[in-house]
């Protein structure tokens, strides 16, 4: 399945939220950056990631962002390490 956006696809939302947690882990956006939300796409019906606002609210949770810093901290010495 492709889409004209040529964005990845996510087939429900709640995968599409969970691999934004994912990537916002593992790349270290500042606030306000990079994707921030999850949309349901009328080309395709499946989920893309979108940089605009409404941040989602999944974001706000003190225990997301805890889990996003903690894996980003990884991450970070992860790459530091390998090189
Ligand atoms: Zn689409």
């Amino acid at each position: 399945m492709k889409c004209s956006t040529g964005k990845r696809i996510y087939d429900s939302e709640v995968q599409a939220v969970d691999a934004l947690v994912d990537i916002r882990s593992r790349n270290n956006y500042p606030p306000n950056s990079g994707p921030i939300n999850v949309y349901k796409c009328e080309d395709c019906s499946g989920w893309h990631f979108t940089s605009r606002p409404p941040q989602h609210e999944i974001l706000d949770r003190p225990d997301i962002q805890k889990k996003i810093q903690s894996d980003s901290e990884a991450a970070y010495w992860e790459r530091k390490l390998r090189f």
